[in-house]
């Protein structure tokens, strides 16, 4: 099968949430975990290539984006997504507008539009200016990111300085007319276009408007109902591919190194009624994983081991070890304590942490997932191969899903 869209996104869980919209429909995504290398192998419709380049220096981020978008021409794509945050995380030397540049180079799109809107998550654009919730994006907790803090809202202000072309905007007023006059619009519009929108229906009749462009940039949320589009006039044409989807069978570990506000309450709520290990980093670093690894081969049911805690012990852990040490020494825990219950037959894991994914992913040897269903918004059970095995991966970053979010994905996968 070929590839119909391309999406290249610039970090792991914008690209599970991305791919977890577009599988909404029913349809077959792949994600890919970087670049692939050799050649193209079983394609999906809509393929995702996860890079994490939001805060490379441009050069680098542009290079990988050209390498990924080749990837997905090789695989038939000729329809291309640039995936970034719905806050439109970059700084002036961002690497938004140069990406999209190299992608409109590489493609031969002549123009683009940029959409981070997220309605359903509180992000919406009007003449031209990024909210979230009811602020100013300028105004919202993103003003003090320690990465990239935005202090404009205003979006062809934040993108001007990133790119070599013109930018313009497309109003509310004229998406309000319909897919019809928004084209009309874009054909008399600047390469690079800003477009408005507060509510999903506005979202639908952008994609309408974009379906055949070349290259469209936003957050998840505009390309969602891209597939359906597809469908309707026949470039897609494929089965349920969610409802085929097939979790491997086996047992079911949890390992959660987030201690985001939400992921706290998962973890107490889970802990509550199932076999659970609470890792110390400092622990760690005298003593290794053996004790844990013993700890979990005596269990049965669904373990859960788990790094999160309260401010004040990771403070402590920190003040000891150094804030990266720390990191690393559990990233490296759950990467290994992954690995040991693979090879002793678990087949299911339910990670909670944006990089506590990464690390167990990486570990386990995983550079493709195909998405399933859904279990909360964003985040989708996922099947993967890990040497030679089928496993099911659920992999949540800090604040999504609700508290009972571990239990609920388990018992997702037993329907
Ligand atoms: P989130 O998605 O909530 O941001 P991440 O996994 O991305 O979660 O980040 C959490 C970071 O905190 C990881 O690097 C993890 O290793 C680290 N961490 C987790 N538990 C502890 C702890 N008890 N002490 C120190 N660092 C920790």
């Amino acid at each position: 099968m070929s590839t119909i869209l391309g999406a290249i996104a610039d970090d792991f869980t914008g690209a599970t949430d991305l791919a977890g919209l577009l599988a909404r429909s029913g349809a077959r995504v792949s994600l890919r975990i970087g670049v692939p290398e050799g050649p193209v192998e079983d394609a999906a419709p809509f393929e995702v290539i996860a890079l994490k380049i939001r805060t490379a220096p441009v050069a680098d981020a542009v290079a990988q984006a050209r390498a990924a978008q080749a990837w997905l021409a090789q695989a038939g794509a000729k329809r291309f997504f640039w995936k970034y945050c719905s806050t439109f995380d970059s700084t002036a030397q961002g690497n938004i507008g140069p990406v999209a540049e190299a992608l409109m180079e590489a493609t031969g799109a002549r123009q683009t539009i940029y959409c981070p809107a997220f309605p359903e998550n509180g992000r919406t654009i009007f003449m031209g200016n990024l909210f979230v919730g009811q602020v100013p994006l300028g105004e919202s907790p993103m003003k003090d990111h320690p990465l990239t803090p935005m202090r404009d809202s205003n979006l062809m202000r934040l993108l001007a300085p990133q790119v070599t072309r013109d930018v313009g905007l497309i109003d509310r007023l004229t998406v309000a007319r319909g897919a019809d006059a928004l084209r009309d619009a874009l054909a008399r519009s600047a390469p690079h276009v800003v477009v408005d929108a507060v509510a999903d229906s506005d979202l639908y009749v952008i994609a309408e408007a974009c379906r055949d462009a070349v290259l469209m940039t936003g957050g998840s949320a505009v390309a969602m109902p891209l597939p359906d589009l597809y469908r309707a006039v026949g470039l897609l044409q494929d089965g349920d591919a969610t409802a085929a989807w097939r979790a491997a069978d086996g047992p079911a570990l949890v390992l959660s190194g987030s201690c985001s506000a939400m992921t706290q309450a998962q973890v107490s709520r889970y802990a509550a009624a199932n076999p659970s290990y609470q890792l110390d980093p400092l622990a760690l670093v005298q003593d290794g994983v053996q004790p844990v690894l013993d700890w979990l081969a005596a269990q049965s049911g669904a373990p859960m081991i788990y790094a999160t805690a309260a401010p004040e012990l990771v403070r402590a852990a920190q003040d000891k070890l150094g804030r990266d040490k720390a990191g690393a020494v559990v990233e490296d825990a759950l990467g290994q304590i992954a690995i040991a219950a693979r090879d002793t037959g678990t087949r299911r894991f339910v990670v909670a942490g944006g990089e506590s994914s990464g690390a167990v992913t990486q570990a386990l040897g995983v550079t493709r997932l195909d998405i399933g269903p859904e279990i909360a918004p964003g985040v989708p059970w996922c099947a993967a191969s890990s040497d030679g095995n089928g496993i099911a991966l659920a992999l949540k970053s800090g604040n999504f899903g609700t508290e009972d979010f571990f239990a609920t994905a388990l018992e997702r996968l037993q329907r």
